[in-house]
């Protein structure tokens, strides 16, 4: 036993997972030698704003993760045989700068291409960025925040000037009337949020739109609000009615609209023709419910009297081919009443991985360099280039997004070589199948991850990386809050930060680019490369953000100048914890009211696929799974993918419940077990996307996408529904 007075302190940090980065405690084990099987740290919840002292599932047992049983330990290289074999740091970084070079110079350096990850924390998004235009010299980077945040960050952008998920604190939420949550699945994806709807709940104001009565829809019931459950892929309708309403019965708050935005007559006429009735025959939400919605939420506004009212977006409106003009819509009727920019009201988003707000912020999107700027403007790129200390000339210009990337791997004057940072593609990525096959036709795949991940496994060297619990870093919530990542256990094995891995194959590849592997020095790099952008950094570092926690504080909100009159807080910027008060980060400094208007899902129902599928989570696991799925008691809980079908449709194609049911679509072929429930529509199914394999959801789902933001259409796709064939 260890006495009392020897045992380790907790380490103040944040959970591994999603981008509520709920507040935890780590205590280190007496002994974390490494390969031991008892786990190295305990968790235990810690008292912060967004999480109020709770933990999911998932977070309660995340550090089962750093002692998975297959815990990448040393790099593998592929044998002869075509087995992964161990070999030494030094054989594979040599190995792999050795083929990057020889590729690059064969075919130019375009032909090698990066893909990273939501979950990285800040210092790994900016270096990856860095090392793919600095060092590789190539446009090809991109990430899965494509797959997450991208409708809405180009929806907000568009809109405000600015993407910062919640431009308020989380907390602002418990003192609204009515809260309008589209496509977000909060009490399953991120259970401690639900506290900051109770005050929405306990006014009936909470409206959960989702053509599932998921668990957040169901918060709705007992009269604490509104369940709308839309035809999937109709979302749009249904905001374009509510606006409808809002005009036609004089609820929006004009004075608001004349002095703050711009373009609202145009808006105006574009949903002239979306009356509640219509709307009714393309979404199926009853013409009164509709209205019901829109007066409920005029009645919370500030302008009408009411305490305050929120529109809130998830993926399940933003992952749609029309995902960026839903939620323009969306910020539409919140600007009509009035409500952003206002304290106690407003718009976010509810951003989905850990670090999807600062992973889209230092240079991991296709066309952005450090501080959200964009990579075409030529004084960012002067800027970021003196930062980099190489010539802006020698920059790559912008690259392609996600789908696109993936989909032009090993095709003719496509990339040849790609490396994956944290992201598990073959299982996440829509049209699976697909992804697999631009893979396999690759000369070269590296793949860094702490597991071997489905994707790892097809990987020709396989590099292991340290965790959460194991490194020291930042994260940006999805407040826009940037909180400190703390270590608080060695790494097993020979894992090693992304950091030293980069930095090692930059110095291989012969490159005179400095990259740095003390994240406190790469945080300093990247806040000046921030400096002046629209998230601006340059006011934080490690130090302060230290410093702050130690005097009490929570983070500190972007932006957060270096150089600004206010120094109120530790003698710096303060943070801006709330955005648009005064005014947008437009020219103009006005909102930008967008008309947009519904045209439907882009593979819509047909007779030969007669059926909506949906997709989404389960509380129990986290994105592709990788790391829940190596949680005996998580896995225990839900073992395995299912199909949620209604009892009418059930019947209707003779799939029982508890039966093996076939799902097809123009992608592919998957079987999953039934489950009947009443949850679903009659004309739609539901599948959680966790699994790889004969339940992987994803191998049906379309790649079509968003032709402004360029993101997939997960979440509907038509499908065929028969039994399985017997065995
Ligand atoms: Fe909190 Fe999300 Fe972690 Fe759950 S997964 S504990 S909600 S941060």
């Amino acid at each position: 036993a260890v006495p009392v007075a020897d045992a380790p302190a907790p380490v103040a940090t944040h959970c591994p997972y999603c981008a509520l980065q709920c507040g935890m405690d780590l205590t280190p084990a007496a002994d974390q030698r490494a390969g031991r099987a008892s786990l190295p740290v305990t968790v235990t919840p810690r008292q912060f704003p967004t999480n109020g002292g709770g933990l999911c599932q998932k977070g309660w047992t995340s550090a089962t993760v750093l002692r998975a049983p297959d815990r990448l330990t040393t790099p593998l290289v592929r044998g002869a045989g075509g087995e992964l074999v161990p070999a030494s740091w030094d054989a594979a970084l040599d190995l792999v700068a050795g083929r990057l070079s020889a590729l690059a110079a064969e075919h130019g350096p375009e032909t090698v291409a990066v893909f990273g990850g939501g979950g990285l924390t800040n210092e790994k998004a900016y270096t990856l960025g860095k090392f793919a235009r600095a060092v590789l010299r190539t446009p090809n980077i991109d990430y899965n925040g494509r797959f997450c945040m991208s409708s809405a960050a180009a929806a907000g952008n568009r809109a405000f000037g600015l993407d910062r998920g919640l431009p308020f604190p989380v907390t602002d939420l418990a003192g609204a009337d009515a809260i309008l949550l589209l496509g977000s699945n909060v009490a399953e994806t991120m259970p401690p949020f639900v506290q900051h709807l109770a005050g929405a709940r306990s006014a009936g104001g909470l409206v959960v739109v989702d053509p599932r009565r998921s668990a957040t829809a169901r918060l709705a019931d007992g009269g604490q609000g509104i369940h709308l459950q839309p035809v999937p892929g109709t979302d749009l309708v249904v905001l374009l009615a509510l606006l409808h309403v809002l005009l036609a019965e004089r609820l929006v708050d004009r004075a608001y609209l004349d002095a703050r935005t711009s373009g609202s007559d145009d808006v105006a006429r574009s949903v002239a023709a979306w009356w509640p009735e219509r709307a009714e025959t393309v979404c199926g939400v009853p013409a009164e419910e509709l209205r019901r919605v829109a007066r409920l939420l005029a009645a919370a506004s500030p302008s009408r009297g009411g305490r305050g009212a929120y529109v809130l977006t998830g993926r399940g409106v933003e992952q749609s081919a029309q995902g960026t003009a839903t939620v323009t819509a969306a910020i539409n009727v919140a600007l009509a009443l009035g409500l952003v920019g206002r304290v106690g009201s407003g718009y976010g988003c509810l951003t989905g991985q850990g670090n999807g707000q600062g992973g889209r912020e230092h240079g991991q999107k296709c066309d952005q360099l450090p501080g959200y700027r964009r990579i075409d403007d030529p004084a960012a790129r002067a800027h970021v280039a003196a930062v980099w200390g190489v010539d802006p000339a020698t920059l790559p210009g912008p690259g392609v997004p996600a789908v696109a990337l993936l989909t032009s791997l090993g095709t003719p004057g496509g990339p040849r070589a790609l490396l994956v940072h944290g992201s598990n593609v073959v299982v996440s990525a829509p049209n699976a199948d697909r992804v697999r096959e631009r893979l396999a036709a690759l000369d070269l795949l590296v793949v860094c991850d702490v597991v071997p991940s489905e994707t790892a496994l097809l990987a020709d060297v396989v590099l292991p990386t340290t965790q959460w619990a194991e490194e020291e870093g930042t994260m940006t919530n999805l407040e826009g809050r940037v909180i400190r990542r703390r270590r608080a256990a060695g790494p097993p094995g020979e894992a090693r930060s992304e950091l030293w891995i980069l930095a090692e194959l930059a110095r291989r590849l012969g490159s005179d680019v400095a990259l740095g592997t003390d994240p406190a020095a790469v945080f300093d790099e990247l806040a000046r490369a921030s400096a002046g952008g629209v998230a601006d950094y340059s006011g934080l570092s490690h130090a302060r953000l230290d410093a702050h926690e130690a005097a009490g504080g929570e983070g500190l909100y972007w932006p957060c100048p270096a150089t600004h009159a206010d120094t109120s807080c530790d003698g710096g910027h303060p943070g801006t914890p709330r955005v648009f008060l005064e005014r947008f980060a437009t020219p103009d400094g006005r909102a930008r009211m967008v008309a947009v208007d519904h045209a439907g899902p882009s593979d819509d129902v047909r007779p030969d696929a007669p059926v909506h599928l949906v997709t989404g989570r389960v509380l129990q696991h986290y994105q592709s799974g990788a790391q829940t799925h190596r949680v005996p008691e998580l896995e225990r809980l839900v073992p395995e993918p299912y199909v949620e079908l209604h009892p009418l449709l059930g019947l209707r194609v003779g799939v029982g419940d508890g039966a093996l049911a076939r799902l097809t679509s123009a992608r592919g072929v998957i079987e999953a077990t039934a489950r009947w429930t009443d949850a679903v529509r009659p004309d739609t199914v539901f599948m959680p996307f966790h699994w790889s394999g004969a339940g992987s959801v994803n191998r049906l789902t379309t790649d079509a996408v968003d032709p402004v933001s360029a993101m997939p259409e997960f979440k509907v796709c038509a499908v065929a529904v028969t039994p399985a064939a017997e065995p």
